[in-house]
């Protein structure tokens, strides 16, 4: 976890110059996002299109953190690809260090993260640092994105079109990244990492998952573990970092730091 940190990839919800427009929904595993041309002008002449952007072969050359901004400018943009659109304030993209060896992966932005556009700021996030510091892992040294990118009203669970419309962006962030490990915080994190269908949380933790998709060419491994506003919820009445969840998350992340020293 030695690697420098570098600017965070998030970035307010704005539309950029070649925003493109809202788009025919995306089938569930349908293809994901990836660097492509820039929407043409009005007017423009197809030859001139289409020497616009970067070629494939060049992009894949890029590094996390200039994949990860075409991702968010794009790619994403000012989405509009299904209903949680309309009520978000900020599409919250994710932050930390493109290079990161460990990426958290969480379920979707709450109304603090809404608000100001960054995951896992708030009492949830203030928790998530707690464990980080008792492990020793610098928050620097770690990349943190959610499931869905907009925030469901009143923090309801995520539809599961909702979870097909936006994982693709999860998927191509994770690619963009290429983390040592992944730590899914939540059932929902947890179930579209590990590939299982509907399952209790419970019953992914103690085991490490392996992370796989037809545009990735690696395994990567898969932690599941609580997320900091369940164990906030559970551990009211404790001290913080002291509750049974917080010792179960612990000892998840235990795990993680010994995947990550090649244990
Ligand atoms: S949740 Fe995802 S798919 Fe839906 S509007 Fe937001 S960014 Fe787009």
């Amino acid at each position: 976890m030695s690697r420098p940190a570098a600017a965070p990839s998030e970035r307010p919800a704005r539309a950029p110059a070649t925003e493109p427009q809202p788009r025919a929904p995306m089938a569930t595993g349908g293809e994901p996002p990836r660097p492509r041309s820039p929407a043409p002008a009005s007017g423009q002449p197809a030859a001139a299109r289409s020497t616009e952007g970067p070629p494939r072969a060049d992009a894949r050359e890029w590094s996390a953190a200039r994949k990860l901004d075409y991702l968010r400018e794009k790619n994403l943009g000012n989405c509009q690809r299904c209903a949680l659109a309309r009520t978000r304030s900020n599409i919250v993209f994710g932050v930390g260090n493109p290079d990161a060896e460990i990426m958290f992966v969480g379920e979707a932005p709450g109304q603090q993260e809404d608000r100001q556009g960054i995951p896992f700021v708030g009492r949830a996030g203030e928790r998530l640092n707690l464990w980080l510091d008792m492990l020793g892992i610098p928050r620097d040294h770690a990349y943190i994105a959610n499931v869905l990118k907009c925030r469901p009203p009143n923090n309801r669970d995520p539809e599961p079109e909702e979870v097909a419309r936006c994982s693709p962006f999860l998927r191509a962030q994770i690619r963009a990244i290429r983390p040592k490990v992944l730590v899914a915080l939540g059932r929902f994190a947890g179930c579209l990492l590990t590939g299982v269908a509907e399952r209790p949380l419970y019953q992914m933790r103690g085991r490490v998952w392996s992370y796989q998709e037809e545009k990735l060419d690696a395994r990567i491994p898969v932690v599941v573990t609580y997320h900091p506003s369940y164990v906030l919820r559970q551990g009211r009445d404790s001290p913080p970092g002291k509750s049974d969840a917080d010792a179960q998350v612990l000892t998840d992340l235990r795990q993680v730091v010994g995947i990550l020293r090649g244990a």
